[in-house]
């Protein structure tokens, strides 16, 4: 059943008043409801209020998703030329801007962050992510060369990249649309469609983009969104579309295990954000509050949903107790609160269920003879919040390393903290892990900083920072925590093949 809703828009601010929303899926220009009818219901980290219900994807929405992308590549989108579509992808980034505020009241009600952060990361990157690659893809250079074989003859070749095709482009729900925009502005620069499945947890701000989508006149097809579950679901029946040309995916290494599977079957070639167990490596000679602050931000920021989080943190003994003291003042400072409250420092988890999973690494944490340092259970909320899925920042030390609150991502707002005496043994222990996505150094040696950066196995390595991106640089993880990289020139070289002609002169 199609329907227009050009008034979804105008539901999502009301999501604080509680009142109910429908979010269908976004296929090939039109706002439609699953030809089975079902749905599922989101509720409100918050206050656990219903927010509405989002339509269930099935085989025929993602077919028909698909046949609306191909059929896009084989139409208007597949013969525009380059400037105007880095023109329409600027007006994407210029009406995200413009909607602003309907971005953020979608992704607050869905995540329950705070509205001070999310109008400072989320809305602006989710922005930033189309300007950038509409830059990236006009200025990168070609190139040519001309024969040099002696046998050859008189030749020339030339490499042009030519997009991939249908992307499947599946997403988690801490960050919604920074990271479905992330590499959906990337795969339109490079001349695909795509077909988004976002997490059934936070469908708002992908449905929201379909209206801008139309507005600015992207043709239909180009971007469409298929709503639903993972496994046996909408995610599953689209990463193993005989019709997807690749899939790009961000979330959790064990669903990257079952999508890597899926995307064999027709050889499609993936590009995966996975999870993360960071470090957090502070030496005694570092910048005291910036590293307290750095490693405060990396730990309990987003209520510690962040693939990049730091959930170990080893700091050099002679400031180990000053440090976690100073740890715990900021975590203990760290306001939970509605979103739109300026003094509101830390949301709520995403939902019950991951709230359960966090505590029980809390309960962990204890049987494996942890100090609480501070937090370790849920806050006393007022009467009308006692119903969202709050959680204390939390801070342990004195676990052995191969305890799992030491081994496994928890994904929630805590980190432990070990001492470690020299720069060898520190080292060894961050790379003790089979994750690889980042790891901060604190310190003031710069020739040690760079040391470590060599030697440590991870995708991302900040010195004195944390979350300071540019994003025409390399992103993504090692070992489990990833397979490719994205970002500027990287991204372009995920979501394009490269084609070689050779002209006989
Ligand atoms: P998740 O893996 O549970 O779900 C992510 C998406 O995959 C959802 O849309 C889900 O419906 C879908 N999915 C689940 N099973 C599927 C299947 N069998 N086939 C196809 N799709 C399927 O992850 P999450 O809980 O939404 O997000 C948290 C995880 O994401 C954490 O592990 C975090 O570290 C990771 N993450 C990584 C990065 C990064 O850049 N490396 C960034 C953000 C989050």
């Amino acid at each position: 059943m199609a329907n227009d809703l050009s008034n979804l828009s105008a539901q999502l601010p009301a999501h604080a008043a509680g009142s109910s929303i429908r979010y269908p899926h976004f296929i090939n220009g039109r706002y439609v409801e699953s030809v089975s009818g079902k749905s599922f219901e989101n509720y409100s980290p918050i206050d656990g209020a219903l927010l509405g219900k989002v339509s269930e994807g099935g085989k025929s929405e993602v077919d028909a998703a698909v046949a609306a992308a191909r059929a896009a590549l084989n139409g208007p989108w597949g013969s525009m030329s380059l400037n105007r579509r880095v023109e329409l992808l600027n007006a994407v980034a210029d009406e995200i801007n413009r909607r602003f505020d309907d971005f953020l009241a979608a992704e607050v009600a869905d995540t329950g962050k705070p509205a001070s952060l999310a109008s400072h990361i989320d809305i602006p990157r989710g922005a930033a992510n189309f300007k950038i690659f509409a830059d990236t893809i006009k200025n990168t250079p070609t190139e040519t060369f001309e024969m040099v074989t002696p046998d050859g003859g008189d030749a020339l070749n030339y490499a042009v990249r030519v997009p991939r095709g249908v992307i499947a482009v599946v997403c988690p729900w801490n960050l919604p649309l920074l990271l479905m925009t992330w590499k959906v502005g990337p795969a339109l620069a490079c001349g695909n469609a795509v077909v988004v499945k976002p997490s059934e947890e936070t469908p708002a701000t992908a449905t929201l983009l379909g209206e801008v989508m139309n507005k600015v006149g992207i043709p239909p097809g180009v971007y469409n969104v298929v709503h639903g579950l993972g496994p046996n679901s909408a995610g599953e029946f689209l990463t193993s579309h005989p019709d997807v040309n690749a899939v790009t995916f961000t979330g959790e290494t064990r669903t990257g295990t079952a999508i890597m599977k899926a995307a064999a079957n027709g050889v499609r070639p993936v590009s995966f954000e996975l999870g993360g167990k960071n470090a957090g490596i502070v030496f005694a000679d570092a910048d005291f509050d910036a590293a307290v602050d750095g490693i405060s931000r990396a730990a309990f920021a987003n209520c510690g949903q962040v693939c990049l989080g730091t959930e170990r943190v080893y700091v050099e003994r002679p400031i180990f107790d000053k440090f976690v003291a100073a740890l715990k003042t900021k975590a203990e400072s760290l306001k939970p609160g509605r979103p739109e409250d300026k003094e509101t420092g830390i949301g709520p988890l995403i939902s019950h269920e991951h709230r359960s999973k966090v505590l029980s690494y809390y309960e962990r944490a204890r049987a494996d003879g942890a100090t609480v340092v501070t937090g370790g259970g849920i806050p006393n909320m007022s009467t009308d919040l006692s119903g969202g899925s709050w959680i204390q920042p939390t801070i342990w030390v004195g676990l052995s390393e191969d305890s799992a609150v030491i081994r496994e991502e928890i994904f929630g707002p805590c980190c432990h903290i070990a001492p470690f005496d020299t720069e060898e043994e520190v080292i060894a222990r961050a790379n003790d892990t089979p994750y690889g996505l980042c790891t901060t150094v604190w310190t003031s040696n710069l020739s040690r900083a760079h040391r470590i950066a060599k030697r440590i196995d991870v995708g991302l390595c900040w010195i004195n920072s944390w979350f300071l991106r540019d994003l025409r640089t390399a992103f993504g993880g090692s070992k489990q925590s990833g397979i490719g990289r994205e970002g500027g020139v990287h991204s372009l070289e995920f979501y394009t093949d490269l084609r070689n002609v050779c002209v006989k002169l």
